[in-house]
């Protein structure tokens, strides 16, 4: 289940839900082991009906002039007694062996359902009043009084219909993960609140607490105003890698630097950024790169339940693009399929998925869907600053019916008057040998070309990306790769194209003083490498990364290859950076 509401608060939390205030009746319904634990459950009841009498009556007490207010308390209270439903909760538990809270919230809906029918209007109105006990009592059994938050066991995402600015303000980090609510604006003071005690939270999503039972697993992404509420897998692992990025970003903006990448000659490099979710535009800027050399699209799918839409596109590539002005920002069509997003693809299972239905192949297989993404991309390319580029790119017809494709689009923007950069780059990855051995076809279709090493790898070696029983024989070090780079480079620059580089080997301190001896134009790295990336940049001189670049086509090993820089850049460079357990081995 998914949920989009305002994003309120940045950050990202996963945890079970806590419900708190919710006037709904639902409870997840548990199975007892014994009767003897049954007979506790019914105990436990009883404590909540005293508890809550005790409640009500202290509430009476404060009401003694306020005659109706007394009146409904003490109907309340009659309720709460009343020796029917009573016995109905108390039968649910010992009959159906459940917990006491299910059977409360099962008996106190059928008794509403019984009231909502009946033909008097002055009945029918008490059905609030029997949700209200039901509630008060649930809250009793379950822990959700507003109290209890400080009695919590484990840190827990918030769930509630609103929050008021006290309680928000009472709200503990390490003991509300996140908050989601029903209710509430970006300028709410609950959410200045939030924000201010750094807890992300997401507000207005009107009727969540409805959806939402406790324990639900929650994700709750502050940063686009989603929530994902019982994830699956595939989404969990997504956003545990987001969560990180996000932390990671967040401690890296207190040693940020503008200052360009120059190397220690005084050649300027291109360094810019990969990103997956727009809000990295922020840091990326910080950190002063020189745009965005990838920008990974396929978090657009999870966001789009009801699939794909044109305006979910447009808002979030505008806003990457009017932020990054002037600087380039390419854009990735979808890359699903492989080892990402399987699951949105409605597709079948696939016995080798990295050989299978995936990036470009399914976008020219659903050239309908596909054109939604192009026509957005196109629209946001109006600042000027938009290069689009394709992924998985094997064959020279696919490139040609992508371009084709993107030719369509233009005529029927054209013709609805819609603006767009008509001389925006039009470029591909370069991932697989076939492509490498082949590029000088593919080149009369492509302005540029980006070298994407973690495919490269992959499919050069025959070792799956993602595979750890063969991790020891992923090396983006190993000749055959490198070598493949030094042809892909020779090739662009004799047909004046530009070439980059935006696979993780492009973040991979030892790595860069030989892409840069290879000539590669531009290097694009994980947001959070870039100070790192900038720091080997500044001690290598051109001459000898292009000596590095030769001597590595010649050596024979990967961990040749790294000796070999790290002999180079050892004593300039930051030890810590070139962990002796890291730098010999891995892409
Ligand atoms: C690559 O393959 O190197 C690349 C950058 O693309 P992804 O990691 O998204 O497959
Ligand atoms: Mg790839």
């Amino acid at each position: 289940m998914f949920f989009k509401g305002v994003p309120a608060s940045h950050g990202i939390a996963i945890g079970s839900a806590f419900l708190l205030k919710v006037e709904e009746l639902r409870h997840a319904k548990r199975l007892l082991e014994s009767s003897e634990q049954a007979e506790l459950e019914v105990k436990r009841f009883q404590v909540a009906i005293s508890s809550v009498r005790h409640d009500l009556e202290n509430i009476a007490d404060t009401m003694e002039d306020v005659v109706e207010g007394r009146q409904i308390l003490e109907f309340l209270l009659l309720l709460l007694q009343d020796p029917t439903i009573k016995r109905d909760v108390e039968s649910r538990i010992l009959g159906g062996l459940v917990n006491a809270e299910y059977a409360v919230s099962t008996a106190i809906r059928g008794v509403m359902d019984k009231f909502e029918v009946m033909a008097d209007p002055y009945i029918r109105e008490r059905v609030a009043d029997v949700r209200d006990v039901g509630r008060r009592v649930i809250e009793k059994l379950t822990g959700t009084e507003k109290d209890v938050l400080d009695k919590l066991q484990e840190p827990v995402v918030l769930v509630a219909k609103d929050l008021d600015p006290s309680e928000t303000a009472g709200l503990k980090p390490g003991q509300i993960l996140a908050f989601v609510t029903d209710m509430g604006g970006r300028t709410s003071h609950t959410t200045i609140l939030a924000r201010a005690l750094g807890i992300p939270a997401v507000v207005g999503l009107q009727k969540i607490t409805t959806e939402i039972n406790p324990r639900d697993v929650l994700i709750v992404d502050g940063i686009h105003g989603h929530v994902i509420v019982n994830p699956t897998e595939d989404e969990l692992r997504y956003y545990a890698g987001v969560k990180k990025k996000f932390q990671k970003a967040e401690k890296l903006l207190q040693k940020m630097n503008q200052e360009p990448a120059v190397t220690e000659d005084g050649v300027r490099i291109e360094l810019a950024a990969n990103i997956e979710l727009p809000y990295e535009v922020e840091l990326v800027n910080k950190l002063g790169a020189d745009g965005i050399g990838l920008f990974r699209t396929e978090f657009l799918r999870l966001i789009q339940e009801n699939g794909e839409n044109e305006e979910d596109h447009f808002t979030i590539y505008d806003t990457v693009a009017s932020r990054m002005k002037p600087k380039p920002v390419i854009i990735r069509t979808y890359d699903m399929g492989g080892d990402k997003f399987r699951t949105g693809l409605n597709s079948a299972p696939e016995a080798n998925p990295f050989l299978g239905y995936r990036a470009v192949r399914i976008g020219l297989d659903r050239p309908q869907e596909f054109s939604i993404q192009l026509r957005a991309i196109l629209r946001a390319s109006v600042h000027g600053n938009i290069r689009l580029m394709f992924p998985m790119v094997t064959h020279v017809e696919q490139l040609r019916r992508l371009r084709d494709l993107l030719e369509k689009v233009k005529d029927e923007l054209r013709a609805d008057e819609i603006a767009f950069d008509n001389d925006m780059q039009v470029g591909i990855m370069v991932e697989t040998p076939a492509t490498v051995i082949a590029l000088d076809l593919m080149l009369p279709y492509a302005d540029f070309v980006s070298i994407g090493t973690n495919d490269l790898t992959q499919y050069s070696l025959a070792v799956d990306r993602g595979n750890p029983r063969v991790a020891d024989l992923y090396d983006s070090f190993h000749p055959a790769v490198l070598r493949q780079i030094d042809t892909v480079v020779r090739l662009c620059h004799s047909q004046g194209k530009w070439v980059g580089v935006c696979g993780s080997m492009a973040g991979n301190p030892l790595a860069v003083p030989l892409l840069i001896g290879f000539g590669v134009d531009e290097l694009s790295v994980a947001p959070s490498l870039i100070p790192d990336v900038k720091k080997m940049i500044g001690v290598v001189t051109t001459y000898a990364a292009r000596e590095m670049a030769e001597k590595s086509l010649v050596t024979e090993t990967g961990l040749g290859v790294r000796a070999l820089v790290h002999s180079y850049v050892i004593g300039k460079y930051p030890e810590i950076l070139l962990d002796e357990n890291d730098w010999k081995t891995g892409g």
